[in-house]
C-alpha cells in the first residue's frame, strides 16, 4: 500500500453537494496544503430537486449517475481525488425529506443497518487513518434523515475503529456562528435588489447554527474561495451561484461562507479557538 501524508482529513456526508456547500474551502485549503483529504458520501442524492429545467426529466438512477459527475467535477475543483460513495456507488439511496413515504423505501440510507453501514465506514478509516474526522450533528444539522443518519454512522464508525485499530484524534461537527449568520443574512438583505434572486432564506434555514460560544475552530479559506463557488457550481442540479450567495431548489438565497466554522466534539479543546483542524496534532505520532 503507498505510504500516505502525514496529515490525514475524513469527511462524511449524506449527498454530492453537501461536501462543497460546508467544507469546500477547508477541503481545497488542506488539499492545497498537501493533507490526504478523503470524502465519503452516503448516497448520490437520487431524490433531489432538480434545478435546471432542461435536466429536470432526471430521477432516481439516473438523476444519481448526473450527480456522481457533479461531485467528480466538484471534487476535480477542490484538488480532492480521494472521493468514495459508502459501500460503492448505489449501495444506500437518497430517503427523501423527512415524512415522505421515501423514507420508508427499503434501498435507502434511513433503512439502513446503521452497524452494517458503520462498519463500511469503519474500513475506510482503519485504512486512511485519519486524525480528524468531519460531519454533522446528531440532528443532520436540519434534520434531513440522510444528514442524520451520516452522523450517526460516522459516530459509530469512529468508535468500531477506535476498538479495532485505529482511533481518530479529533471528532468535529459543521456549524455556524449565530452571530455570523445573522450578519451575512442582513448584508443579504441590503444586497437582494441586485441579486439574480427574488426573495432570502432566513438564519433558520442554515444548518448547524448555533450560539458563538460552541465554535472551537474557524477556517479561513478567504484564498480557497474561488474554487469552493466552483464546486457549487459544479452541482448545478442543486445549485445555482451568485457569489458571494448562492440557491439551492428552493430558491432564496442564502450566504456562501467562505470562512467554514466547526465544533470539536471528540479531541483536547484549546483555551483559544483554533484556525487548524489538525492543531494539537503530533505529525508523525499519530501515523
Ligand atoms: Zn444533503
Amino acid at each position: 500500500m503507498t505510504e500516505l501524508p502525514d496529515r490525514r482529513l475524513l469527511l462524511v456526508h449524506a449527498h454530492p453537494d453537501d461536501e462543497s456547500i460546508n467544507n469546500g474551502a477547508t477541503m481545497a485549503r488542506y488539499a492545497a496544503e498537501g493533507v490526504h483529504v478523503t470524502l465519503v458520501t452516503c448516497t448520490l442524492g437520487e431524490r433531489g430537486e432538480v434545478i435546471p429545467p432542461e435536466l429536470g426529466h432526471l430521477n432516481g438512477a439516473a438523476l444519481g449517475g448526473h450527480r456522481l459527475g457533479e461531485l467528480t467535477d466538484a471534487m476535480r475543483a477542490l484538488g480532492i481525488t480521494d472521493f468514495r460513495l459508502l459501500g460503492g456507488a448505489g449501495r444506500y439511496c437518497d430517503s427523501g425529506m423527512m415524512g415522505l413515504a421515501d423514507n420508508d423505501d427499503p434501498g435507502c440510507f434511513w433503512q439502513a443497518d446503521v452497524d452494517q453501514a458503520a462498519g463500511l465506514l469503519a474500513e475506510v478509516v482503519r485504512e486512511v487513518r485519519p486524525q480528524v474526522l468531519v460531519t454533522y450533528d446528531d440532528n443532520g444539522g436540519y434534520g434531513h434523515p440522510d444528514h442524520i443518519q451520516a452522523h450517526r454512522v460516522a459516530m459509530r464508525a469512529a468508535d468500531l475503529a477506535a476498538s479495532s485499530g485505529w482511533e481518530i484524534p479529533k471528532v468535529y461537527w459543521n456549524r455556524v456562528p449565530r452571530s455570523v449568520a445573522e450578519a451575512s443574512f442582513k448584508r443579504l438583505h441590503d444586497d437582494l435588489p441586485g441579486l439574480p434572486f427574488a426573495a432570502a432564506a432566513t438564519v433558520d434555514d442554515v444548518p448547524g447554527v448555533v450560539p458563538d460560544e460552541r465554535i472551537t475552530t474557524a477556517i479561513d479559506g478567504t484564498t480557497h474561495a474561488a474554487a469552493k463557488a466552483a464546486a457549487m457550481r459544479a452541482h448545478a442540479t442543486q445549485i445555482t451561484v451568485a457569489e458571494p450567495y448562492f440557491v439551492l431548489s428552493n430558491e432564496l438565497a442564502q450566504p456562501l461562507f467562505t470562512t467554514e466554522y466547526y465544533e470539536l466534539v471528540r479531541g483536547e479543546r484549546s483555551e483559544t479557538r483554533e484556525s487548524d483542524l489538525f492543531a494539537g496534532i503530533t505529525v508523525g505520532d499519530a501515523s
